[in-house]
């Protein structure tokens, strides 16, 4: 009894010491390694970062402007252009900095915040204009009120309208390609101060380089864009194996053209990575009157933060996240929701409030008949890895006619990803080879990647996967003399071409 007493003790107090342990040493230097990024020197200047918490950068000046987009807002751009200009520093304009790559950003230049609030909508049109801050909250908002909604824009709505433009995001309305495709024109203010209207037949040559330009032609002031009638829409829900997620999304799209908006998610648990898709494609309800006003963020993607964070090194919770969404969810029956409630999600939904991670998207185009490639790919290359991802989400995005920097030359899927990075030199280090290797196995079969992420690839996989990069970079040149407008994918990428 007194020898299995002290055995259960030993036992016992080896268990305790062990959890306390194990939790104490979660938190050893050596487990972690060196942090990344290293300390930035400010001496004195301010130190800006964006949402990859990656990319401190130390900036000469830092403005935010939120006038209309009229004389004072033009005025005060003008002498912030012409003084950075005059100090040969760079001048670069953005608005909530959730690009990732410091394209929003560039060292010891001028920055400036754009954080406006003024729409004027035109509901005979069909149009709206909109200050280049402003933020997609904000344009819900006030076009749900007129019951109309944004034809196209990313999945979050933190972001600046113009900003959206400059990388030409997408999102999952369908079947429209990315948000430049719904810009009828926009105010530019020019390397010289000057400001110019841009469209499809006015500086038609500007307009398309302002387009995924990443702000390197000019400032946008405003913005004309096109907008839809709000509508209450019902999801369908279907179960299907990944490699055929490509073809079976667009017969999808091709069978009902009442579809609105649609999207894909695939399995992340390392026991099936991807094998399985769930497609969801929303129509019209047949009742339209009455539309509730837009929500924001519903109680369930609140309550699923948990999941999706619990995600983290455990395929049980990931697992757990796929069951609920691809079989309890749909057997649930998912309720009518309008299409400003669906757009109208803030990133902050998913915050992992964790200072030693950060959250880090990779985003793929590939065509739909070499979709199966793809998940062959990422089959061989992420679970190789040390990085966890957390979700995929898959979108459709029809051939984009104007931009020079173009990512769908071609209808494609766009495939989202988004992985949980440990803040730390070799977490930085396993994610470059990581995306090195994906973008590598993309652009074997036709595909690319997005640019407003990790500035991972190597110059050969940015010229292949952006073919016209070299006339862009001419044109820029031609167009910004002095190199006024530069951010760090400029200095990373282009500066060189
Ligand atoms: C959680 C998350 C979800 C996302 N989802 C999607 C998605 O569904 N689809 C998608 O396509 N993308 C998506 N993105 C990418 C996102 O659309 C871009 O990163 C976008 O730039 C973010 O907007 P922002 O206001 O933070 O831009 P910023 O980072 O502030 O700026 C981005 C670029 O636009 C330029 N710019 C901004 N304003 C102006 C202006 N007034 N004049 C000239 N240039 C300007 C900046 O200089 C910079 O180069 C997502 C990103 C995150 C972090």
């Amino acid at each position: 009894m007194k020898a299995f007493t002290r055995r259960a003790l030993l036992v016992g107090t080896g268990a305790v010491l062990g959890v306390a342990g194990s939790r104490y040493l979660d938190n050893e230097p050596m487990l972690r390694g060196l942090p990344f990024p290293p300390k930035v020197n400010a001496a004195g200047a301010k130190v800006l970062n964006d949402a990859s918490l990656l990319n401190p950068t130390r900036v000469a000046k830092h403005l935010v402007m939120q006038h209309d987009p009229k004389d004072e807002l033009i005025a005060d751009l003008r002498v912030e252009l012409a003084e950075a200009k005059d100090a040969g520093r760079p001048f670069v304009v953005s608005a909530a900095r959730h690009s990732m790559g410091a394209q929003s950003l560039a060292e010891n230049g001028t920055a400036v915040t754009l954080d406006q609030n003024w729409l004027e909508p035109d509901t005979s049109a069909g149009t709206y204009r909109v200050a280049a801050g402003m933020r997609w909250s904000q344009v819900i908002a006030l076009l749900d009120q007129i019951g109309f909604s944004p034809k196209v824009m990313q999945s979050n709505n933190d972001f600046g309208v113009a900003s959206t433009f400059a990388v030409n995001a997408h999102g999952w309305p369908v079947p429209w390609s990315a948000f430049g495709s719904t810009v009828r024109s926009l105010r530019l203010m020019r390397h010289d101060g000057e400001v110019i209207t841009c469209s499809r037949r006015e500086n038609a040559d500007q307009f398309s380089m302002a387009m995924g330009g990443y702000g390197l032609t000019g400032a946008i002031t405003e913005l004309e864009v096109e907008m839809v009638p709000n509508a209450r829409l019902i999801p369908k829900f279907e179960i299907i194996p990944a490699r055929e997620f490509g073809s079976r999304f667009i017969a999808a799209l091709a069978k009902d053209p009442k579809i609105q908006m649609a999207y894909g998610r695939l399995d992340v648990t390392i026991a099936n990575f991807f094998d399985e898709a769930l497609m969801i494609t929303y129509t019209p309800a047949a009742d339209q009157d009455n539309l509730p006003p837009v929500e924001g963020s519903g109680f369930l993607s609140r309550a699923s933060r948990d999941v999706f964070r619990g995600q983290l090194k455990s395929d049980w919770v990931k697992n757990l996240r796929w069951i609920m969404e691809t079989r309890i969810g749909p057997w649930l029956g998912g309720g009518e929701v309008t299409r400003n409630s669906l757009m109208n999600e803030p990133v902050v939904t998913l915050d992992d409030r964790d200072p030693t991670r950060t959250d880090i998207l990779h985003e793929y185009f590939v065509s739909p008949s070499r979709f199966a490639d793809f998940v062959q790919a990422c089959q061989d290359v992420i679970p190789a890895s040390y990085q966890d991802l957390l979700n995929i989400t898959l979108r459709y995005v029809d051939t984009d006619q104007d931009s020079v920097l173009a990512y769908a030359t071609e209808p494609r899927i766009a495939a989202v990803m988004l992985f949980s990075q440990e803040m730390s030199a070799r977490g930085e280090a396993d994610m470059a080879r990581m995306t090195t290797e994906l973008i590598a196995r993309t652009l074997d079969i036709g595909g690319t990647y997005y640019l407003p992420y990790r500035l991972h690839a190597t110059d050969a996989q940015f010229q292949r996967g952006y073919a016209r990069a070299p006339e862009f970079v001419s044109r820029k040149r031609a167009l910004d003399p002095a190199l006024v407008f530069t951010n760090s994918m400029w200095d990373r990428y282009m500066a060189k071409l």
